[in-house]
């Protein structure tokens, strides 16, 4: 993957004392390739790396770092640069704010919609409401809907109407009277561009004149993304991208070239089918993670935006006085759950991400352990001492597990124990959060 070739392509150079136009040729040629392989269009490669080179060929290396580090950090920056630069601005105000979404069939707009509803109400404390306007397919309203009672917000509908500009217009209508103050237009998508799909897409723009129009793109999709981007951004000129499906193996050959060709922002990714998996995008943090440093900033906000510091600090001493006890355990899991999905976060973790790539690691792993603790009594958490074998079998009778399992979790959970406490004496032995 672009990860490893860009990384072996920088061994190259690391042990040179000075950047030459001479030592320098292997590695942009590397770096290049790198990039095409990756599905990067060749002619932004190729510009790409002649820029790469002269900032390289133009800096004094200072001894302080190696030309190695130095054409790291410039081909960072100049990722970023590539990307947009810095986030760009998303812009949900209006009465109500309109925002239409467009894309291909299964690029993951129904899905996406749902996100940024979740996001909006949660971060934003914003009112949304989706609107289904995907009126080919019948299953495509049951879709919204499902998505938006599990996120508790409202979905419009009119199953019976094959108009999508009608069924807009109506939305916002409803949506007004009922204090909404954004809504959220899903629309159909076809498997290619299409042209009734584009009139019909065109249309809705038109007639409900969205803020915001996001292009919803597959970022696996490779070099096809970015023609795809071309063909909506032709007709429906929007305002910003969205990313999805980053969590598979693809690392951002379409991010690269999409912001380029169509000089339009990525606003958000999305990766994973949890809907509380959606990030606004930093050029910044997805060229790090292109050259796999590891997204460790994304991960300390994420950590940061849920531990509260106090709340850590009260936690620490517990565990130090081996008080830990089960209903802090409990409070732990809820934490670690709020923050996404398990294995994306660990995958922020440099070196982690590589590792842990074909493990199946699945937030249902919890579901035992969360059954079990919900089956103690107030006391019985608080005090694990308490727990004899009357309680045992109940605890497991409650829970639906034996009372091995039962037992083994217990004994598991004593041993975490001492291993917090181990590691809470360790200068190192945490991920290095500010509290
Ligand atoms: P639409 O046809 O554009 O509305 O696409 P959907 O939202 O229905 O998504 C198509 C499929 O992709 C569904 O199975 C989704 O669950 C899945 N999907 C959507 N977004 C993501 C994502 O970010 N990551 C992964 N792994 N799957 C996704
Ligand atoms: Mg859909």
């Amino acid at each position: 993957n672009l990860t490893d070739r860009l990384e072996s392509a920088f061994k190259q150079i690391k042990g040179e004392g000075r950047i030459t136009e001479l030592n320098i040729a292997a590695t942009v040629k590397d770096i290049r390739r790198a990039l095409v392989d990756a599905d990067v269009n060749y002619k932004i490669a190729k510009e790409f790396t002649d820029k790469v080179k002269d900032k390289a060929l133009g800096n004094k290396v200072l001894t302080a770092v190696s030309p190695g580090q130095l054409m790291v950090k410039i081909v960072k920056d100049e990722l970023a640069e590539l990307m947009g630069g810095s986030e760009s601005d998303f812009n949900a105000k209006g009465n109500p704010a309109v925002i239409l979404i467009a894309g291909l069939q299964g690029s993951g707009k129904t899905t996406f919609s749902a996100k940024l509803a979740n996001f909006l109400k949660t971060r934003s404390r914003l009112s949304p409401m989706l609107v289904a306007a995907d009126i080919y397919r019948p299953a495509a309203i049951d879709q919204l809907k499902v998505l938006g009672e599990q996120i508790q917000v409202d979905v419009y509908s009119e199953p019976e109407n094959k108009n999508a500009v009608q069924i807009a217009t109506n939305a916002i209508r409803e949506a007004r009277s009922k204090n909404k103050n954004v809504v959220i237009i899903d629309t159909a998508g076809r498997l290619a561009i299409d042209e009734a799909m584009m009139t019909e897409v065109a249309n809705v723009k038109s007639a409900v004149n969205p803020q915001e129009i996001l292009f919803v793109v597959d970022s696996m999709t490779g070099q096809d993304a970015v023609n795809t981007a071309k063909a909506f951004n032709d007709r429906l000129n929007f305002t910003g991208v969205v990313l999805t499906k980053l969590d598979g193996d693809t690392r951002g050959g379409a991010a690269l070239s999409i912001k380029y060709t169509v000089q339009k922002p990525i606003k958000f990714v999305s990766s994973g089918e949890k809907l509380d998996t959606l990030d606004v995008f930093y050029p910044e943090r997805m060229a790090q993670r292109i050259l796999g440093m590891g997204d460790i900033t994304t991960l300390v906000e994420k950590a940061q935006q849920q531990f509260d510091e106090e709340e850590a600090r009260k936690l620490e001493k517990k565990i130090r006085k081996n008080q830990f006890n089960f209903e802090d355990f409990k409070q732990q899991l809820e934490q670690i759950k709020k923050m996404g999905n398990i294995k994306d976060l660990l995958g922020m973790i440099p070196g982690v991400g590589k590792a842990i790539k074909d493990i199946d690691i699945s937030d249902d792993a919890f579901k035992g352990i969360e059954a079990m603790i919900n089956s103690m009594t107030q006391a019985e958490r608080t005090d694990p001492d308490l727990i004899n074998m009357s309680r045992k079998q109940r605890i497991a009778k409650g829970s639906g597990k034996d009372l091995n399992e039962v037992n083994a979790f217990l004994k598991q959970f004593e041993q975490m124990k001492q291993m917090m406490k181990m590691m809470n004496k360790m200068p190192m032995g945490r991920m290095g959060m500010k509290r």
